[in-house]
């Protein structure tokens, strides 16, 4: 399948290239013109999970990867499970945070070190990447002792919870993270800047695995198919999905399952107080405030980056406006949320509560609800366990980095700077 630039549609590449290049001319995002429906959606929910992702993802990849290869990268990457737990009549809990760092980010990032690593050449590669939190870790662990790849991490300075940053700071060899004085708009205008510089752009092969990437994209289309096949198959057209949300990547992931043919009933983006979205959709104005620090700080973004992609899928027609609705959530309500849930046996954190508040309020009598959890809660361990007034036990794979020396380089939000960081 053919991408095409949203800025530029003169540029048409293919997956590769849209792949290494993270980026369009013009800053653009890449994008397929027009998702083609799968016809056979019944049968590929009947199917074991590998090889359904197969089913959903040549269609994607095909030009550039061929089926052998693709299923050993989908082996690799989807190699740990995404269950549905039930948590109250009606309501589930996609469980996405089963991964080496326990968050939703590992399937796309693993996914899309897998397919840049296919698509290697002997030049080198720098992934530049921008975090509010858990791309960092999810990235930094998905490339760590690739050849030939260069990672550099950019996240603001003490705005994400420790324990978040020593997922991604604590790695050595080819992963270099620098604390940036700034917020993480700050930290997403200084990767714009370096992609806007066409000469550092080739020197170093500078690439992003922002959700910008469409690779980490398509990854995610496939737990939205994963977590539909695990309802009864009666109350999966009845489906109402809630995505907490940031940068819009895992929603716009959500809306291409549903315009594959997906029977999603409809989607609720879920926001903490940075809500652009949400205002945007119930009165049409687009206009961005500063960015707020909330307790759920991976969705602390004004200015969403894969906005332009939802907005292109609704404006071509392949998406109805009209089953999407915004709702957002500010901190009192957030922790309430995780009070309530906590109460009823189940054990959450900031951003999964934001998601369950919007079926909370919305969701009728003959509708199941799915709420995306995107990260397992010991990452949020401090505010979960002030809230909810009690301790968390920290996993393994947590623990284990929380005792390691923070490795990370103290920078001023300036271009300049971080370009000779990057040159040197
Ligand atoms: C990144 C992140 C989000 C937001 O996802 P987007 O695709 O950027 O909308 C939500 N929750 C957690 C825990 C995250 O790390």
């Amino acid at each position: 399948m053919k991408l095409y630039n949203l800025k530029d549609p003169e540029q048409v590449v293919d997956f590769a290239t849209a792949v290494r290049t993270g980026l369009g001319n013009n800053r653009g995002l890449f994008f397929p013109r027009s998702i083609p429906p799968l016809n056979n959606i019944n049968e590929l929910l009947n199917m074991p999970v590998l090889e359904r992702n197969q089913h959903i993802l040549r269609a994607f990849v095909s030009d550039n990867i061929d089926d052998q290869a693709l299923q050993q990268i989908i082996e690799e990457t989807f190699s740990f499970p995404a269950p549905l737990v039930q948590v109250e009549d009606h309501i589930h809990c996609l469980e996405l945070f089963h991964g080496p760092t326990l968050a939703f980010k590992d399937f796309g990032a693993r996914f899309m070190a897998r397919c840049l690593q296919h698509f290697a050449t002997e030049q080198k590669i720098t992934i530049l990447t921008a975090t509010s939190g858990d791309t960092g870790a999810a990235v930094a662990h998905a490339f760590h002792g690739m050849d030939n790849i260069e990672v550099v991490i950019l996240f603001p300075k003490g705005k994400i919870s420790e324990l978040q940053q020593k997922m991604f700071t604590t790695l050595s060899g080819n992963i270099r993270t620098v604390a940036i004085e700034g917020d993480f708009d700050d930290c997403q205008k200084l990767v714009k800047s370096c992609f806007d510089d066409p000469q550092l752009v080739q020197a170093v092969g500078l690439n992003s695995a922002n959700s910008i990437n469409v690779s980490r994209l398509f990854a995610q289309i496939c737990y939205y198919f994963d977590g539909l096949a695990q309802l009864p198959a009666a109350q999966r057209d009845q489906t109402v999905v809630a995505v907490p949300s940031g940068n819009f990547g895992n929603l716009c992931a959500g809306i291409i399952a549903k315009t594959l043919g997906l029977p999603i009933k409809r989607f609720i983006a879920s926001t903490n107080l940075n809500d652009t979205v949400p205002r945007y959709l119930q009165d049409g104005v687009w206009s961005p405030n500063n960015t707020v620090e909330t307790l759920s700080n991976a969705m602390d973004v004004s200015r969403p980056n894969n906005w332009p992609r939802i907005e292109y899928l609704m404006t071509s027609g392949q998406f109805d406006r009209s089953l999407l609705t915004g709702l957002a959530v500010d901190e009192a309500k957030t922790a309430d949320t995780l009070r309530h849930l906590f109460a009823q046996g189940y054990l959450s954190e900031p951003h999964a509560a934001v998601a369950y508040q919007g079926l909370h309020d919305s969701l009728q009598p003959d509708e199941t609800g799915v709420f995306l959890g995107t990260a397992h809660p010991a990452k949020f361990k401090s505010a979960v366990e002030e809230i909810l007034d009690t301790e968390l036990d920290l996993p393994q794979a947590i623990a284990d980095c929380a005792r390691l020396p923070d490795l990370s380089v103290d920078m001023p939000a300036d271009y300049a700077a971080l370009r000779d960081l990057l040159m040197s």
